[in-house]
């Protein structure tokens, strides 16, 4: 019987694959025998620590800057898999958001988004011989669950949530499925980016601060980056292969 979860002789693009998820799928796909990736990330320091056994070409750029990906382009010729991932965090309640916040959360992760799954589709679409691919866009719980003081970032995350579903029905003939992934907490460097996060650390240190967050979810603790890269492994796996336009809900039982 085959293997669904081999991913040799594929390629994969990889955006924010300097830390968290995104580093977690690059190596889950190199474990899982892929020939070559691609990882874009803004931190050149860290994707460029990031060991692993594959072909790998990193390069150093915002997924928001869409110049950008008209210089990755030939470096996606032949691309089977995308993980649409970079993200940034953001806070504070809708009605309080100045447009600068507003725009730099959207920038990076509504258009970023649209930009690398528009560039993904146009290279798998290109693919000489071999039609078709996958592609899984990181949404979050938030997309689902409104939460006070979550903002910008959640009415981000239900745009790509949609977008996946939407690119879904689009491409279905072209053979390429898009599905999304709802994460509830993972423990990443995400979180440091919130004020209220940091002055927790500060006062009580990381572990006491997940531990606490972690109490609305039913399970009790944030998820590991390698948890969710399983799980969009397997959506980007030929394993799923009738599953297309999913929005995959990972959270612990946090919506519950
Ligand atoms: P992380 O901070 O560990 O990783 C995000 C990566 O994206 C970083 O390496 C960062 O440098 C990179 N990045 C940021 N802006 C970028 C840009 N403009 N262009 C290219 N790269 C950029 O955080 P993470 O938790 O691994 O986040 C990955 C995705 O998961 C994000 O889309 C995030 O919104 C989503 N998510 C995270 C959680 C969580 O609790 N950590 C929950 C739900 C969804």
């Amino acid at each position: 019987m085959a293997n669904e979860l081999d991913f040799s002789n594929r390629s994969a693009l990889v955006t924010g694959a300097a830390s968290g998820i995104g580093a977690a799928c690059a190596r889950w796909l190199d474990t899982h025998g892929a020939k070559r990736l691609v990882l874009v990330d803004v931190d050149e320091a860290s994707l460029s620590a990031l060991e692993l056994g594959c072909q790998v070409e990193r390069i150093t750029g915002s997924v928001g800057d869409a110049d950008q990906w008209e210089q990755i382009a030939p470096s996606l010729a032949g691309l089977d898999h995308a993980v649409v991932n970079a993200g940034i965090g953001g806070s504070g309640a809708l009605g309080e958001h100045d447009l600068e916040t507003w725009r730099r959360v959207m920038n990076v992760n509504l258009d970023g988004a649209f930009f690398t799954l528009r560039a993904a589709i146009d290279a798998m679409k290109a693919k000489q011989g071999r039609s078709g691919g996958s592609i899984v866009i990181t949404s979050s719980i938030t997309a689902i669950k409104p939460v006070p003081g979550i903002g910008a970032y959640g009415v981000a995350k239900a745009g790509v949530a949609h977008m996946a579903r939407i690119a879904a029905a689009d491409h279905a003939k072209d053979q390429i499925r898009v599905n999304a992934i709802a994460p509830g907490g993972v423990d990443t460097a995400i979180w440091e980016s919130s004020a209220d996060f940091r002055a927790s650390v500060s006062a009580h240190g990381r572990d006491a601060t997940l531990k606490a967050m972690a109490e609305t979810t039913p399970r009790g603790r944030f998820a590991t980056p390698d948890e969710i890269a399983c799980d969009i492994g397997y959506l980007l796996s030929d394993a799923a292969a009738n599953v297309t336009g999913h929005v995959l809900v990972s959270d612990g039982g946090y919506s519950l």
